[in-house]
């Protein structure tokens, strides 16, 4: 059996409810993540999983909200036990960016590595690919396709199309608005994770009304969602990465289901599918 468990369904604005955006999927001797916010490891601590126990992580995009703990998933990983490799996958740049964090704590992990003088040195080795739409990936018994979605002016953003043991398939949008590359992805799945722009609220200290525009612009408003997982036929919707952290569910839920008739729900964070 193959579980997904959202870690953290939050963006950037801080929630003690909704942490940065995390995704565990577990299946039958493979354990990884898509992307690394805030509080991953907390959450991971929630489910009683090391982090030393995670195989590797797929990352989405370059957005910090994506990618802010994975230096901590790294050095905990360490600190767990982890005697491999520290395994990352992402788009073009996740390469420079790990390398450059990993620069700015030079001196600090020096200190760290010498006086601590654990046995599992190799744990703090790393590989990273960085992988592009035509990049399949086969690990154990999954399957991992990129999709490229649309989050202009960010780019590469993936979303992926995940199959477990040849037999079950889910897609993750990742950040995107709408997105025909994403539909077609979708079609017929079992589950579509997709992220949501709830609406936000205009405050003048701090938007612009371009804000409130750009914002919107590169997410999916809940009628985007509803239409094009009814377009796609998917057999279930989880929404998650929700722009605000808190929004009114009952509205947004009822925009969604005007468009999709399938099951769905408002993920948060904990929230566990089996597959
Ligand atoms: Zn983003």
């Amino acid at each position: 059996m193959s579980e997904i468990i959202l870690l953290g369904t939050g963006c950037p604005a801080p929630s003690h409810e909704r942490f940065g955006p995390s995704t565990l999927i577990s299946s039958e001797n493979l354990n990884f993540l898509i992307d690394a916010g805030s509080g991953v490891t907390q959450r991971l601590s929630e489910c009683s999983i090391l982090p030393s126990e995670i195989d590797f992580i797929l990352i989405t995009h370059l957005h910090s909200d994506h990618i802010v703990d994975l230096y901590q998933l790294f050095i905990s990983g360490w600190h767990t036990g982890r005697d491999i490799p520290f395994k990352i996958y992402g788009p073009k740049g996740i390469k420079k960016y790990f390398e450059t964090i990993l620069e700015a704590y030079k001196q600090e992990l020096n200190l760290r590595k010498d006086w601590e003088a654990r046995p599992n040195m190799d744990g703090l080795t790393y590989e990273i690919f960085e992988i592009d739409t035509k990049s399949l990936i086969y690990i154990n018994d999954i399957e991992i396709t990129p999709i490229e979605v649309n989050h202009l002016p960010v780019e590469p953003a993936f979303g992926y199309k995940i199959t477990i043991n040849k037999t079950k398939t889910f897609v993750y949008s990742g950040d995107t608005s709408y997105s025909k590359n994403l539909e077609d992805a979708s079609n017929n799945v079992d589950l579509l994770i997709h992220e949501l722009y709830a609406g936000l609220t205009f405050h003048p200290e701090r938007m612009s009304k371009e804000t409130l525009e750009n914002v919107k612009a590169y997410h999916s408003t809940p009628e985007q969602v509803g239409k094009l997982a009814s377009k796609a036929s998917v057999k279930k919707l989880i929404l998650n990465h929700f722009v605000p952290p808190v929004f009114d569910e009952k509205v947004v839920l009822n925009k969604i289901q005007e468009f999709y008739k399938g099951e769905v729900t408002l993920g948060t964070d904990l929230l566990k599918i089996e597959l």
